[in-house]
């Protein structure tokens, strides 16, 4: 069963292990059955490139890898902190994210 994940899309977050720690970046896209991200600039793999006729040196491309969220914290955009994620319910029902440190709400 996929779990849903705390980060999405769109979400500013630090990089809190590996190799990339330390970086605060954005999220690009993720893979919520595996509890993976894409973040931008971060865990960059270069991959040689075929010349074509577009490029006919060829050369590296630089791709995005995917990363374990275990990996990273969201940036809350409150308080600006690195933070755990909590949910609460609305009065209308839909689920919100939570900052822990903050208290104030991450999804608008
Ligand atoms: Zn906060």
């Amino acid at each position: 069963m996929a779990k849903s994940l705390t980060i999405r899309k769109g979400d500013k977050v630090k990089v809190i292990a590996g190799k990339d720690k330390g970086k605060e970046s954005r999220v690009l896209k993720v893979h919520p059955e595996k509890s993976r991200v894409v973040v931008e600039k971060v865990n960059v793999i270069k991959k040689a490139q075929r010349p074509t006729q577009r490029n006919p040196k060829g050369g590296l491309l630089e791709i995005e890898g995917t990363i374990h969220v275990s990996n990273l914290m969201l940036l809350c955009p409150s308080c600006s902190q690195p933070t755990r994620v909590g949910r609460r319910r609305t009065d209308d029902g839909t689920r919100v994210r939570v900052c822990k440190k903050c208290g104030n709400d991450i999804d608008k």
